[in-house]
């Protein structure tokens, strides 16, 4: 018994990312067509035993898998305007809003394809590199996935999280939404010793730890808000944690630091609290962010 050859597939889009992408395919043996809209970027993937080809279509017609790894949405419908989509398996990795990728999912039914979404959670250097722990979400067709997961699983990890082509994006989105507000509170904590005798250095491990100490709590907050139950087992109740809260803005005035990244989330806290809910935890401002209507 003989095992399967490597997918052959054709890839749309040789920028940073999509030029990673292309030179995991290649070492790993998948034969590739490749099209970029400047082509002079394809040369160094035809070196490396890609195929490339001059139009859009071409490359579109040459593989059943089409990879599209582009700037945006509207560089999809650019690169795409006109070209015959019949039976083709499409695996959007460019990132675009939930809406965007629906509306792309539905235009490319329409047209006769499959349709895969996906929020690559990587920069280029983590691609074909396992252990640097970058993935790809991916939603839209499950049979689509069933049938190239293990192609799409060669530059990064693969993780599925259903039908509705929008959720790749949204997931990306949430969680890179998070880590700006990750990047926040350490660009707060630092300038806060920024003039002082901390070496900055020395700071950093401690501020890891404790952000990865905190990072748990995400967990809480997932169950309080999948139960509705606000209340129960809460450690640090929010009328302790806005009473705490002066200290941090008079340190931050103290230190001759702006509260201006800290200020709306304690904004936020009051609130809550305000409304009467000071025996919860944090979960409620979670509410407080949803708007009547999206
Ligand atoms: P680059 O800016 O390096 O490349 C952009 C690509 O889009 C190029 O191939 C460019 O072609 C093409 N392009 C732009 N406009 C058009 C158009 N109107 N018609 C046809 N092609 C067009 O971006 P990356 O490769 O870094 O990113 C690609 C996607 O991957 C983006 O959606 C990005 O958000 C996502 N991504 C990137 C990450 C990163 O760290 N780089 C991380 C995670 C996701 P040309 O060469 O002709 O300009």
């Amino acid at each position: 018994m003989t095992a399967n050859p490597p997918t052959s597939l054709s890839l749309l889009g040789l920028g940073a990312m999509g030029s990673a992408l292309a030179r995991t395919w290649l070492a790993a043996g998948h034969p590739l067509t490749v099209w970029n809209r400047t082509p002079a970027r394809a040369d160094s993937l035809a070196a490396l035993g890609a195929k490339t080809s001059d139009t859009a279509a071409g490359a579109v017609a040459a593989n059943t898998l089409v990879v599209l790894c582009l700037l945006d949405d509207d560089s999809v419908g650019a690169a795409l305007d006109g070209v015959d989509l019949t039976g083709r398996d499409l695996v959007n990795l460019t990132t675009t809003t939930p809406a965007q990728a629906r509306a792309r999912a539905a235009w490319a039914e329409e047209r006769g394809a499959r349709y895969l979404d996906g929020g690559i959670m990587a920069v280029p250097p983590m691609i074909g590199v396992p252990e640097a722990g970058g993935y790809v979400l991916y939603s839209g067709s499950a049979e689509l996935f069933a049938a190239h997961g293990a192609t799409l699983a060669v530059p990064a990890g693969t993780t599925y999280v259903g039908a509705d082509a929008g959720f790749a994006a949204l997931h990306d989105v949430a969680l890179l939404s998070a880590m700006y507000g990750m990047f926040a509170g350490a660009a707060h904590a630092f300038a806060l010793i920024r003039r002082e005798a901390v070496d900055p250095v020395a700071f950093a491990p401690l501020l890891a730890d404790w952000l990865t100490a905190m990072s748990g709590s995400v967990h809480g907050t997932a169950a309080r808000l999948r139960s509705g139950e606000y209340t129960g087992g809460v450690v640090s109740p929010l009328a302790m944690q806005v009473a705490g809260t002066p200290t941090f803005l008079a340190t931050a005035e103290e230190q001759g630091v702006s509260p201006e990244l800290l200020a709306p989330y304690f904004g936020l806290m009051r609130r809550r609290l305000a409304e009467g809910s000071g025996e919860e935890d944090l979960t409620g401002v979670v509410d407080l962010l949803l708007r009547e209507s999206p």
